[in-house]
């Protein structure tokens, strides 16, 4: 079963490729919805906690296979790394959310960072930063648009691999967040180490947030933590008034969850900055 997905995943990941060069949209509207065999992008709104402003999104892949119809990332990214096909995979997605992030630039609308998620496999690989260089220089996104999520676990694979790459790709203006922050253990030294500008707070300290003082005491530290070391802190999976409250009081600075939105295609992302220039 395994062979079978991986052999969807690698037909998906060229038909979607192929599409791209042959121009498959031929300057109509892209459909909402990603034709089958292919993999498309959501794109999941960061909001600023205290004005409200869409400033951000973060990209999610997903792919639509033809007989099982959507199939969440959580089910197919682990055979992506463990087969390599992550690298070519991972490489779209980039290439794919620069390009997004400057079609909104280019409409005038307010500026987003786009973030997309760098699995250890793709971190680890040593033409990541020419890549990603690659997919800048091609779209024309300015590297400071670009925000890349990586996991504590994924960095202590090899710290200091981890440190220099990190260096390299700050070093040219992209920026670096931790994703699932709690979750894994880096060390408290190793994180002052890391030259990135935001942390995530894990979605699972977030869920009981409005009830649980074990919680509250987690994203208050977190928060805390954060700001002593002059990093943002972004809460995900906020879905309650409750919980946004809560992360406002007490002084965390973005949001993401499905109360102000679940990830979107790009199109639904357009008109809320639309609307938001309305204001
Ligand atoms: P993640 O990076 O921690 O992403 C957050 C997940 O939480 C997403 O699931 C998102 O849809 C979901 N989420 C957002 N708001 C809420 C909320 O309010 N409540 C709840 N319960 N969940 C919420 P998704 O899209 O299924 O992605 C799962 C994971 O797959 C991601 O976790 C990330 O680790 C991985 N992933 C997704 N796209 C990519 C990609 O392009 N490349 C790589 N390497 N990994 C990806
Ligand atoms: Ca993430
Ligand atoms: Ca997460
Ligand atoms: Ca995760």
């Amino acid at each position: 079963a395994k062979l079978v997905m991986l052999e969807d995943m690698r037909r998906a990941l060229d038909t979607t490729l192929a599409d791209e060069t042959h121009d498959a949209t031929d300057g109509q509207a892209p459909a909402l919805q990603a034709p089958a065999g292919r993999f498309h992008l959501l794109y999941q709104p960061k909001v600023d906690l205290r004005t409200g402003r869409l400033f951000g999104v973060e990209a999610l892949i997903r792919w639509r296979h033809p007989e099982h119809g959507i199939v969440p990332p959580m089910r197919f990214i682990g055979l992506a790394e463990e087969s390599g096909l992550i690298v070519g995979l991972g490489e779209w997605v980039v290439r794919t959310a620069c390009r997004q992030a400057q079609l909104w630039r280019a409409a005038g609308l307010d500026p987003l960072t786009v973030s997309v998620n760098v699995s250890a496999r793709q971190f680890e690989e040593k033409r990541l930063v020419d890549r990603i260089a690659g997919a800048l220089r091609d779209t024309g996104l300015p590297p400071c648009a670009l925000d890349l999520e990586v996991t504590e676990s994924l960095l202590m694979r090899d710290l200091n691999q981890a440190i220099e790459r990190m260096r390299e790709l700050k070093e040219m203006g992209v920026t670096l967040s931790i994703d699932d922050f709690g979750t894994g253990y880096s060390s408290l030294s190793a994180l002052k180490s890391f030259p990135i500008s935001t942390l995530k707070i894990d979605k699972s300290f977030v869920r009981d947030l409005a009830s649980s003082s074990d919680d509250q005491a987690i994203a208050l530290a977190v928060i805390s933590l954060g700001h002593r070391l002059h990093l943002r802190v972004i809460a995900e999976g906020v879905e309650t008034v409750e919980q946004r409250d809560f992360l406002l009081a007490n002084d965390c600075d973005e949001m993401q969850g499905y109360l102000f939105s679940p990830p979107v295609p790009a199109e639904r992302i357009t008109e809320m900055l639309q609307a938001q220039q309305r204001q």
